[in-house]
């Protein structure tokens, strides 16, 4: 893979490749029937990733990933609905902290940053409150790497007749999921994370039946996701002022992706992405927080070293230097950092930022190897 410099080991924005970038030249008009061409064949291609075609509709909505969370519940729960939120990292709050914001009655499950959220709890939460209406969850909490069991999940929800909405900015793309065995009612992803476009819109995938009774549910114009369908449905255009670039740029990553074989390829090259990284910094002996079993090849947390010579900022400006940008740690009890696996880059990529780290490390003293 044609390296550009800095690689970004992040969970997105992240490295896209130079065709992604090549296909932005283009000003496109909102009116311009092949921009909306663009747009229906990025979402044909969106949902049949999923398997869902049949079973849902695929709106995009500007903005980052949050915006399309935060349209998903403002639309899709309704304002006498009750929110169950299981949270184990800084995204699970975040779904919290929007069912808050926009008034929706809610609780959570919290378990340890190092712990999925186990189906059985669901179950047993479901059973003791009947006000929930809906359950949210992260399929890969990207603040540590963790992989919460979506399948066991969405079997509990439904089997108590309540309503799946899961964030799977991080994961969707990369790991499989399939519309025709896991049932949700919302499914969040974005362009920037594992379709390796670029940062600027996100996407729900909304079961067609509940998006057609979700009329009048949400808070806001601009987020309204019934509005934002019914008027694309009607006109192929987006509501509001379309991000051009992103969508020309999204509809190239989808070529890529189609390219290097689908969501196979993609997990295989992100999956030896995450192994070459584990088994480089393991060598520094540098301790992932995750046990293995429970890791997304998506992002991985690091313990810091420690050594009162590491600093997180001169860490992340050496490595920076050597043309490699980290992510620093989201942990409050232990202090870590992050490295990505995703993006447009691969093992031998890796690799190579493993020596710069084990490089940084050497020059500040930290490490003696
Ligand atoms: C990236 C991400 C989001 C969206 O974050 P934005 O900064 O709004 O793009 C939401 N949930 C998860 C799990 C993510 O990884």
């Amino acid at each position: 893979m044609t390296a550009t410099a800095p690689i970004l080991l992040t969970p997105g924005p992240l490295t896209t490749s130079a065709g992604t970038r090549q296909a932005m030249m283009v000003d496109w008009g909102s009116w311009d029937e092949r921009f909306n061409q663009l747009t229906a064949s990025v979402c044909e291609q969106l949902l049949a990733i999923l398997n869902a075609s049949d079973s849902h509709d695929c709106v995009p909505l500007q903005g980052s990933g949050t915006f399309a969370v935060e349209a998903a519940i403002g639309t899709l729960v309704p304002r006498d609905g009750k929110v169950l939120v299981l949270i184990n990292g800084a995204y699970g709050k975040r779904l919290a902290r929007i069912c808050d914001v926009l008034g929706r009655d809610f609780s959570t499950f919290e378990t340890a940053e190092d712990e999925p959220t186990a189906a059985a709890d669901v179950d047993r939460l479901l059973h003791a409150d009947p006000a929930i209406t809906h359950v949210a969850l992260i399929h890969c909490e990207t603040s540590t790497g963790i992989l919460n069991p979506l399948p066991q999940i969405a079997d509990v929800v439904k089997n108590h007749g309540k309503r799946l909405i899961i964030d799977a900015m991080s994961s969707f793309g990369a790991l499989a999921i399939d519309a025709r065995k896991v049932p949700f009612d919302a499914l969040i992803a974005a362009s920037g994370k594992c379709l390796e476009g670029v940062p600027g819109m996100g996407f729900v995938f909304a079961n067609k039946q509940a998006l057609a009774v979700a009329q009048g549910n949400c808070h806001s114009l601009a987020m309204d996701l019934f509005d934002q369908h019914s008027y694309m449905a009607k006109t192929g255009q987006w509501r509001f002022t379309p991000p051009t670039h992103v969508v020309a740029a999204l509809h190239e990553a989808l070529v890529q992706y189609q390219e290097e074989g689908g969501l196979p390829a993609r997990h295989q090259r992100y999956a030896r992405n995450c192994q070459a990284l584990l088994d480089g910094m393991a060598e520094l002996g540098l301790r992932s927080f995750l046990p293995a079993a429970i890791q997304a090849p998506i992002i991985v947390t690091f313990h810091a070293p420690q050594d009162p010579r590491y600093q997180f900022k001169d860490f992340y400006e050496r490595v920076k230097a050597k043309g490699f940008i980290l992510y620093p740690g989201k942990l409050t009890q232990v202090e870590t950092f992050r490295v990505g696996c995703i993006g447009h880059v691969d093992a031998p990529g890796m690799r190579a930022a493993v020596k710069a780290i084990a490089e940084v490390l050497q020059a500040m003293h930290v490490l003696d190897v």
